[in-house]
């Protein structure tokens, strides 16, 4: 078993406009039934209070039988964070700059210390308001963490983040308007287990 989630990290929103954007796109999904007004301990992220699935639930998602477990709510995160995707491993890393990729992981998924040492520390420097700048072992060139890609996008870091939990496959629909409440801001979907 374990728990499903499916997150959509906005990576554009600042530290200025996360807090803004998040409550705006929550007053949205209240007011459309898609999650419940009222926060109730319903979710596994930090304090465990989050907003049930609504009335119209199943207008997101692409199965409508309602979710029976007790962690069933929507949490959103704001200001930096380092989302994942739970349990396993990060297979590739991709330099922004000259899309050099970096295998992670050895032939039985086991991560690489050798290659994850140019990454060591950086995300916790970003989350910790830092550049969090890695030297990409092909370019020789730096840039941010928070820049780099990662095979089945299992990082992402950004300021705001919707954490929706044991939902069915959110559509591409309902994701297509999060963006458009986000100011057309791109966003990331990652989807894992705890
Ligand atoms: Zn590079």
């Amino acid at each position: 078993m374990g728990d499903y989630f499916q997150t959509i990290v906005d990576l554009d929103a600042t530290e200025q406009d996360a807090a803004r954007l998040g409550a705006v796109l929550l007053d949205r999904l209240i007011a459309d039934g898609i999650v419940d007004a009222e926060r109730t301990d319903c979710v596994l992220d930090a304090d465990g209070y989050g907003n049930a699935p609504g009335p119209n639930y199943a207008k997101a998602v692409d199965d409508p039988e309602p979710v029976e477990l007790w962690s069933n709510g929507l949490y959103i995160a704001t200001g930096r964070t380092v989302f994942d995707s739970g349990q396993g491993e990060a297979g590739v890393a991709t330099c922004p700059l000259c899309a050099t990729t970096i295998r992670l992981v050895d032939d039985t998924w086991c991560p690489v210390d050798d290659a994850w040492e140019p990454f060591a520390g950086r995300f916790e420097d970003w989350e910790k308001g830092g550049e969090g700048a890695v030297e990409c072992t092909s370019c020789h060139r730096p840039s941010g963490i928070d820049r780099w890609s990662w095979e089945d996008g299992y990082y992402a870091c950004g300021q705001l983040g919707l954490t929706f939990w044991n939902w069915a496959e959110l559509t591409p629909d309902f994701e297509q308007e999060v963006r458009r409440r986000l100011g057309g801001h791109r966003t990331v979907t990652l989807r894992g287990k705890l």
